[in-house]
């Protein structure tokens, strides 16, 4: 392989030295001719418009902060995002005032994505939702420049992908009714519980479905003895797991009830980066919600999948209300998962992206290289 590169090469008029190919007679243009190969970073805000009005228990919503993000590298663009849900401390602001410090032109190899991400995390503690966006479109680069998917580098079966689940908000019976017949080509749903009227929410899509549901408390659930009650209710409903039941604070309540209950417990708010899984999560859940808007992207996220394994943990992934992008990059590791969690993208009404589809209710790969997106002709 060598030997016919370098003989290449020697028929182009070039001298090689081990990996580096230069011309014979101009070797002031050397420096040049590395120089075009740097990474540059650049990024935009963009504001997410959703569909319809988002309620859990702690917050309502009809829009979220976002970057998009892209790293051009010689000729070929990676596109990242940032999500920004504002109960995690991010803004567009402290995104942006964060990737004006991330310097990618000191590296000129994207491949080398531990030094790369290890030097964008050292740079300022926090910021996971900024440092995802770097990290994604440097994955998506490195995708695209070895013209593969991503799960294909990673040697994962794209027909591995899980069902994914459609949210459905807390609200009002008639608007839940409305809400459930929309989502009827999902085979999961996942109910928004927490505010006091739970049993009235899962009566409500009872009305219309009997597909099996996941629930998301949001840490509504204040006392461990009535979460149990509710628990033991729920897996009678056809409930698969519950997630976040009660206050991240209340670990020790938290630890009891994993312990009782008859349903996995999955984190969610109670961590976000890969240490958490032994300091915070061991012991307190059944399992994790990853999202790579709070690990810093797919990198952690994989590292964090293999750690979960390691414990006998349950591993799902989610996401923020996000683009194409932030999902499309998220499916990519879909395989390795036991519960998929990824509607963000079908949440708004103006995605930059298309991606990764659901087809019956399946999280569905294309085989585009990267994360898998390109361009919505719509609205561009
Ligand atoms: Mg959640």
């Amino acid at each position: 392989m060598l030997l016919n590169r370098r003989n290449f090469a020697k028929t182009l008029g070039v001298v090689s030295i081990g990996a580096l190919v230069m011309p014979k007679t101009s070797l002031a243009s050397v420096p040049a001719l590395v120089k075009s190969k740097k990474m540059k970073l650049s990024f935009k805000p963009y504001v997410l418009e959703m569909k319809h009005t988002f309620t859990v228990a702690e917050y309502s919503r009809n829009s979220t902060p976002d970057v998009l993000t892209r790293i051009e590298y010689d000729g070929i663009t990676g596109y990242g995002e940032a999500s920004m849900p504002p109960y995690l401390g991010e803004s567009i602001e402290s995104v942006i005032k964060f990737l004006k410090k991330v310097n990618l032109e000191q590296f000129s190899d994207p491949f080398m994505l531990d030094d790369i991400l290890a030097y964008v995390d050292s740079i300022e503690e926090g910021n996971p939702a900024a440092k995802a966006s770097v990290d994604i479109a440097l994955h998506d680069l490195i995708g695209k420049i070895t013209n593969q998917p991503l799960y294909k580098l990673w040697g994962l079966d794209p027909e591995k992908t899980p069902v994914t689940s459609f949210t459905i908000g807390i609200d009002k019976p008639d608007v839940v009714l409305l809400k459930t017949k929309e989502a009827k080509g999902f085979k999961v749903l996942k109910v928004k519980l927490g505010r006091g009227n739970d049993k009235q929410m899962i009566n409500t899509v009872r009305e219309v479905t009997d597909v099996p549901l996941y629930v998301d408390v949001n840490q509504g659930w204040k006392d461990k003895d009535k979460a149990l009650e509710m628990i033991y209710w729920l897996k009678e409903k056809g409930v698969m797991f519950v997630e976040q039941p009660m206050p991240k604070t209340q670990v020790d309540d938290m630890a009891w009830l994993t312990e009782h209950s008859p349903l996995p417990t999955m984190a969610d708010e109670a961590f976000q980066r890969l240490p958490d899984i032994v300091h915070k999560i061991k012991g307190v859940y059944s399992g994790i919600n990853i999202k790579l808007m709070k690990s810093t992207g797919l990198y952690e996220a994989h590292k964090m999948i293999t750690v979960a394994r390691a414990l006998g943990m349950k591993v799902m992934v989610g996401c923020m209300t996000e683009t194409s992008c932030g999902v499309s990059a998220a499916s990519q590791l879909s395989p390795l998962v036991d519960w998929a969690d990824l509607d963000g993208n079908l949440l708004i009404k103006n995605d930059p992206f298309v991606g990764m589809k659901v087809i019956d209710g399946k999280i569905t790969l294309n085989d585009w290289p990267g994360i898998g997106i390109r361009k919505n002709s719509k609205m561009v």
